[in-house]
């Protein structure tokens, strides 16, 4: 029988730690700890960082884990980077859970950049009213613009950003909402990352509709690993050894 540790906090290690509790298989299911309120799981739970790759690879050994589920963030770069190294020191097999990246459509005004300093550079000189959906880490990097700043977090937290309007919100979100928030704050640009997905695509078909641009930061780097693209597809390599869906 596997023993799985689910690397988590996305919607996606959600919907993998309800398959692998309703198949009974034995996982413990991990956060980093950065948000007050984590969403409950059905699975036992543990929080906080491993302490490395040195830590995390202990962890493994300790716990007779056979199988880990990557199942963070695509911009949880680091966790991601130890998670490779550790099962390559323990043996322990690897899957990556990952969304898509999204692709621009017609009628996007989407100017790709490929980290947060060339986001800022791309922004305008003049005075905008951004929509910065960036989560709440790294907004320092767009402080003592003349820029009037859209945030949105999971829950209350402080920011550096002076006057900038945040709104605590938990996705997945709506166009209809994100369209309506867009409006209501008179956005001009929207910053975001490519996280793909569908839980937080909406802002991105909001601001095609309203014709706005969007500077989409592209995904960092992460080591070679197998990538599963579905919750269905893990379980299936789980319980078979199948392989992934796409190797990377
Ligand atoms: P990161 O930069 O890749 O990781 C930094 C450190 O946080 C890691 O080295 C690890 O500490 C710890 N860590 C990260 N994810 C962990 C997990 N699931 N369980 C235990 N420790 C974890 O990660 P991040 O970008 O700060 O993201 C942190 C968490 O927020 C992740 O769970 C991710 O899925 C979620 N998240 C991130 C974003 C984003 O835009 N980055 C967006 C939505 C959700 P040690 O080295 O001490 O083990």
């Amino acid at each position: 029988m596997p023993r799985v540790l689910l690397l988590g906090g996305t919607s996606e290690a959600s919907a993998m730690a309800r398959a692998l509790a309703g198949a009974g298989v034995e996982a413990v299911f991990s956060y980093a700890g950065r948000t007050a309120s984590p969403i409950a799981q059905p699975l036992p739970v543990r929080i906080g960082g491993f302490g490395g790759v040195e830590g995390l690879a202990d962890y493994l050994r300790e716990q007779a884990i056979t199988h880990l589920v990557d199942a963070t963030h695509p911009f949880a770069a680091q966790i991601s980077a130890n998670a490779v190294a550790a099962c390559a020191q323990t043996s322990t097999a690897l899957m990556a859970l990952e969304r898509e990246a999204w692709a621009p459509q017609d009628g996007d005004d989407w100017r790709i950049v490929p980290d947060l300093e060339a986001a800022v550079a791309a922004l305008p000189s003049d005075p905008a009213r951004v929509f910065l959906a960036i989560g709440r880490q790294n907004l320092e990097a767009f402080a003592g613009l003349p820029h009037h700043y859209l945030l949105r977090f999971v829950d209350p937290a402080p920011q550096p950003l002076s006057g900038a309007s945040v709104v605590v919100d938990r996705g997945p979100f709506t166009v209809a909402g994100d369209l309506a928030l867009m409006q209501a704050h008179g956005i001009t640009h929207v910053v975001a990352k490519n996280a793909g997905g569908s839980g937080a695509a909406a802002k991105l078909e909001a601001a095609r509709r309203l014709r706005l641009p969007v500077i989409l930061i592209e995904r960092p780097f992460v080591p070679a690993r197998p990538v599963c693209r579905s919750v269905e597809a893990v379980m299936c390599w789980l319980h078979a050894g199948a392989p992934a869906e796409r190797g990377v």
